[in-house]
């Protein structure tokens, strides 16, 4: 029989986004030895496909308007760790620009400070630098990255506690014995199974905006050796995305999202029913979408916004990836087309669009069967367009549960020893909206890798 080879450490991080190479840097620093394993070929996970932009809340205030029934001390854990961590990337080497949304497109909306990921002369990011720049200093450190190697489940001591890994790598399998250890392997919105655990059953047609090794592996192994769980399960992080024809891929999946620029739009499902609020940000009325037939979302807009600077430029981005528009000089000629081309219900779309006219043309919201909170706004411009959009997910926000230390919890709330977890493996941080993906990682991962060296390394 062949031995299962085993590694010891200090310091066990399992997934290299921002989350973890973070973890795994700041245990270094703190005086840990330390392994990172990688799933995929390189480091990076989804933080290096990102639009690279570091942004959140100013202060507890503004995170909990988007977070309701949040938990406040994982919010202020955030939010208060955040100007620090950013001056720790900093220290990294790694080059950040003070960042505004601008009128443009999307806007937090609360008070927020962001900044840019090493700033392109184009005026991109460019994260997949910055991620490399952390790898390189963890190497140059002494640490040890084992890529294509995946944790399958976590070993326990007689009284519970995490005292390490088994690991499948590209020669089999692989143990890794670790006083302390971090779960960062970025969620579980990569596999379908889960997904349509949680998102409902049209959830095979989410398409899916991130990185392709978030299956969920660490997630599972984490609630078999007892870790609590935090939700909310049925809402993650996404964006509407064009529906084919379009061909939405890398790297265009930053760019090109049907986000909040129509104001004047409205959302129907197939049986030609408004769904959502519109006025809800694209990120939160985007959970509605795998509920809904097929998953299919359509948004109808006139030319008051088409004709818009921001309506065209987002357009414009539409278009380029091979949308399929369809036009029509009257809302009956619309619904013609897209009861024909779509197989959208064509009376009961009639229906709505004259419904949701009248409440517009009143300026009372509350005609409407699905309220809609602003931008009431008669579609009366012709011609009228009508677009297909699937719900896009970059990252769940169920996960295990965790403290304001990253330690993972069981379901008594008790800290379940020697393992911690940051970035989006981390659940019950986002209940409802969001407020940045990349400073969770770096925030937490920066909590984790002091925490998790601090136990690994005390006396
Ligand atoms: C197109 C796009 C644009 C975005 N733009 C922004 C933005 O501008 N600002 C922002 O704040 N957020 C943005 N986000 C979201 C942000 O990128 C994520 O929230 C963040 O990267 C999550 O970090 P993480 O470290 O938790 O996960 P990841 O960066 O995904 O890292 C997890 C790593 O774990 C690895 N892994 C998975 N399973 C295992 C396993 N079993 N064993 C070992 N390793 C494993 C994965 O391969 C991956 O490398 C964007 C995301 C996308 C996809």
């Amino acid at each position: 029989m062949i031995a299962i080879p085993t590694l010891e450490t200090d310091v066990l991080v399992c997934g290299a986004g921002i989350a973890g190479l973070t973890a795994a840097r700041t245990a270094q620093e703190a005086g840990a030895r330390v392994v990172v394993l990688e799933k995929g070929p390189e480091t990076g996970g989804s933080s290096a496909v990102s639009a690279g932009i570091v942004w959140t809340a100013r202060d507890l205030a503004g995170w909990l308007s988007v977070q309701p029934g949040g938990d406040p001390t994982l919010g202020k854990a955030q939010v208060t760790t955040y100007p620090e961590a950013i001056e720790w990337l900093r220290s990294q080497h790694v080059r950040l620009e003070p960042f505004e949304f601008g009128a443009s497109g999307w806007n937090p909306p609360f008070p927020y400070a962001a900044f840019q990921l090493e700033p392109k002369a184009d005026g991109r990011s460019n994260p997949r630098a910055a991620m490399d720049r952390l790898t390189a200093n963890i190497a140059k450190a002494g640490g040890r990255i084992l890529t294509e190697t995946a944790i399958r489940e976590f070993h326990q001591d007689a009284a519970g506690r995490i005292i390490g890994v088994e690991a499948r790598g590209p020669s089999g399998l692989l143990r890794i014995s670790a006083k302390a250890t971090v779960m960062a392997t970025g969620g579980f919105q990569g596999n379908p199974e889960l997904r349509a655990r949680y998102f409902g059953p049209y959830s095979d047609r989410m398409v899916l905006r991130a990185n392709p090794y978030s299956t969920g592996e660490a997630f599972q192994a984490a609630q078999a050796v007892g870790a609590g769980t935090a939700g909310p399960f049925g809402r993650f992080y996404g964006h509407r995305v064009v529906a084919p024809p379009a061909v939405v891929d890398f790297p265009s999946f930053p760019r090109v999202h049907l986000g909040g620029a129509l104001p004047g739009a409205i959302l129907v499902n197939l049986r030609g029913e408004r769904y959502v609020d519109e006025s809800e940000s694209d990120e939160v009325s985007v959970h509605a979408l795998p509920h809904q037939p097929d998953a299919l979302g359509v948004m109808i807009y006139s030319e008051s916004d088409a004709a818009t600077d921001i309506g065209s430029a987002a357009l414009e981005t539409v278009r380029s990836v091979g949308t399929e528009i369809l036009e029509a000089p009257s809302l009956d000629s619309l619904a013609e087309r897209m009861s024909s081309h779509w197989g959208i219900a064509r009376v009961p779309l009639l229906d709505t669009l004259a419904a949701y006219n009248a409440a517009a043309a009143a300026a009372d919201a509350t005609m409407l069967a699905i309220p809609r909170a602003g931008d009431l706004h008669p579609l009366t411009q012709p011609p009228f367009y009508a677009i297909r959009f699937l719900p896009g997910i970059t990252v769940t926000y169920g996960g295990v549960r965790i403290d304001a230390f990253a330690r993972v919890l069981d379901s008594t709330g008790r800290p379940l020893g020697g393992l911690y977890a940051a970035g989006a493996d981390a659940g019950g941080i986002y209940t409802r909206g969001y407020a940045g993906g990349l400073s969770m990682g770096l925030a937490f991962g920066r909590i984790a890798g002091r925490e998790a060296a601090a136990s690994a390394v005390s006396p």
